[in-house]
């Protein structure tokens, strides 16, 4: 008889805690997952995948317009928001089932409730009690808005991915990704679209010129972008809302949006009753392993505020299933984890920007090239995609590689390779070029910028 009824309990069917349970159970361990909404996470559900499918609807309309340039004759097209979110929908509801018959393929047993830890070994659903030798939280974050007057008319991504009609004018609040990701999806389906940031540039942590580059392209398709922008408070109005800044400016709205960032989901969860340590943002504080200060409760994903993308939650859920079930210790690597960002154009990077590779390097080679992409040459699209290349001028090491413009989602993930394999400088210079393609670029950057004196001096 074994002692517990589980080798592995995880709270949370995420991206994170499928992937671990699923790579557990394939090892032969006996897991179950609990989950009280539906099972994908965050990503599949509410994040990433319905996101990038509004991604894709709302670029037509840059098809459409560039295709003029082509020869097309396009007669004027016309949009169905509520057709476009029905079809979303299906696919969310298939790929959900799709993850619930992976996991029980994989021979993991799924338990539809919210569990509550209750001891170190064991989860409480609906007033039964499950013990397991280990305890995995994979319950991820929430997106959280500050407490300001009205604040409870605002929507957050949740509410964005499901609105039942198109906003004719939408105001959003914040400067990171997916701020900047909705902004470019509901511009591209032609809504009206105000964006407000409390620092002078969009997307904090990525590589300065890629962010001042995204602001001016942001702008250039029409959406308005104010810069160090706090609000005070919103109002219901008789149609939509309106929106006041703490300088008194006015913006009518018939949504207003906020994505100021998320919170780890250890609310409720019995972490502290059981002594779990959570830090000043309620997540959960792990080791290099992903093991909490208690020896049998592991956490993945969001709930660890580590970095906070779903591949990064599977590689810590996998790694942690690979440790404990299969006798194989692997230490998440959480260095050079390339990202993008959907915006319009969209962003994709590695490594160090340039700011954070002098600070650590010191002396670093920076290469950077803005060019009007060879199909804007016919579809006379204004944008200009940029690349960049920070290089650590002691050892030739390429430290980090950013990306503004088509495709550089796309091409950093290869990038991505290049830099974790720790390439020089020379070893891109001596790889032969695409052509023609926007990525030959990254081979074909000779020439050091040269910055003006005071930047360089900085
Ligand atoms: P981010 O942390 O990326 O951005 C939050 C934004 O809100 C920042 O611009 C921040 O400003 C601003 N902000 C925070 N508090 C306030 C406030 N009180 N008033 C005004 N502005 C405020 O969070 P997101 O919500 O955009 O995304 C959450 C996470 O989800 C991301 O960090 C990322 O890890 C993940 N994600 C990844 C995606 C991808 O990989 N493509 C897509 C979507 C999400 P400031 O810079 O001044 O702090």
């Amino acid at each position: 008889m074994p002692r517990y009824d589980f080798e592995m309990f995880t709270i949370g069917a995420g991206s994170g805690g499928v992937a671990s349970s699923r790579r557990a159970g394939g090892y032969g361990a006996r897991v179950a997952i609990c989950e009280d909404s539906r099972v994908g996470g965050t990503c599949v559900i509410r994040g990433c995948v319905p996101k990038k499918l509004l991604v894709y609807g709302a670029q037509f309309a840059d098809a459409f317009a560039d295709s003029a340039g082509f020869g097309w004759t396009v007669p004027t097209p016309s949009f169905d928001w509520p057709a476009l979110i029905e079809a979303k929908d299906r696919e969310i509801e298939r790929l959900s089932q799709i993850y619930r018959t992976m996991l029980k393929n994989s021979g993991v047993e799924l338990i539809e409730g919210r569990g509550v830890v209750v001891d170190p070994h064991t989860v409480e659903i609906n007033g039964r009690a499950y013990t397991a030798e280990k305890i995995l939280i994979a319950s991820g974050s929430h997106p959280t808005v500050p407490d300001i007057p009205g604040i409870e008319h605002v929507i957050s991504s949740n509410e964005a991915l499901d609105l039942p009609v198109l906003p004719r004018r939408i105001v959003i609040v914040g400067g990171g990704y997916i701020a900047v990701e909705f902004a470019g999806i509901f511009n591209g389906f032609g809504s009206e679209v105000v964006e407000m940031i409390r620092r002078d540039e969009l997307l904090y942590g990525f590589d300065d010129d890629i962010r001042v580059a995204l602001g001016q392209e942001m702008r250039g398709r029409g959406i308005e972008i104010h810069a160090r922008t706090q609000v005070a408070r919103i109002e219901k109005r008789a149609h939509g809302y309106s929106v006041f800044t703490t300088i008194g400016h006015e913006f009518s709205a018939d949504v207003v949006m906020y994505a100021t960032g998320r919170k780890p989901n250890t609310n409720g969860l019995g972490l502290a009753e059981v002594g779990v340590e959570t830090n000043d943002n309620g997540a959960v504080v792990v080791d290099e392993w992903s093991c909490s200060n208690i020896p049998s409760i592991y956490a993945v994903g969001d709930v660890t505020d580590r970095i906070n993308l779903t591949p990064v939650a599977i590689a810590e859920g996998r790694a942690v299933a690979e440790t404990l079930f299969n006798d194989n210790p692997i230490k998440m690597d959480h260095a050079n984890v390339p990202s993008a960002v959907f915006s319009q154009p969209p962003v994709g990077a590695v490594g160090l920007n340039e700011e954070q590779a002098r600070r650590q390097y010191g002396e670093v080679d920076i290469y950077l090239a803005r060019f009007k992409a060879m199909k804007n040459t016919l579809s006379g699209r204004e944008e200009r995609t940029l690349m960049k290349l920070v290089v650590d001028a002691r050892s030739d090491r390429v430290l980090g590689c950013h990306m503004l413009g088509p495709d550089a989602p796309e091409i950093m993930q290869g990038l991505a390779i290049a830099v974790k394999c720790g390439a020089s400088k020379r070893m891109f210079d001596q790889t032969v070029g695409i052509h023609p393609s926007a990525a030959e670029e990254f081979v074909t950057m000779r020439e050091k910028l040269v910055r003006p004196a005071k930047l360089a001096a900085d």
